[in-house]
């Protein structure tokens, strides 16, 4: 398991080059690994509009839930600031749909992280 997670954490950090945020320069990644032992990863894609931005983390989950994977063990969380970030309120409600038993990786460098219980970073969720 080990090996996988770091294999989510460089995918994670990888994937912030790919986000696009001319506004906030704030760049974020992130990889989720599946059930199956599949990644997806992610990166928050910005919009001139502010509200029409979308976070990493979702776009992750989007990728794996349209491709027929939406049983999530981890996802790895990294920033362009070399510093961990919290996911926002939306991400974790969107997460918590599909794996309560969610881990996730919040990535300061590919040596350095945290790993939380997602019901730990959302206590009072809204699940049917
Ligand atoms: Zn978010």
């Amino acid at each position: 398991m080990d090996d996988l997670i770091n294999e989510l954490i460089k995918s994670a950090t990888e994937a912030l080059k790919k986000s696009y945020s001319p506004y906030s320069k704030f760049k974020v990644g992130a990889a989720i690994l599946t059930k199956n032992n599949k990644i997806f990863t992610g990166a928050n894609v910005e919009n001139a509009s502010y509200s029409l931005t979308i976070c990493a983390e979702r776009v992750a989950g989007v990728k794996a839930i349209s491709s027929g994977e939406s049983k999530f063990k981890y996802i790895a969380i990294a920033t362009n600031r070399n510093e961990i970030a919290f996911p926002c309120g939306a991400c974790l409600q969107f997460l918590i749909e599909f794996s309560q038993n969610l881990k996730v990786i919040l990535v300061k460098t590919e040596k350095k992280y945290k790993i939380f219980d997602l019901k730990e970073l959302l206590p009072k969720n809204f699940t049917l």
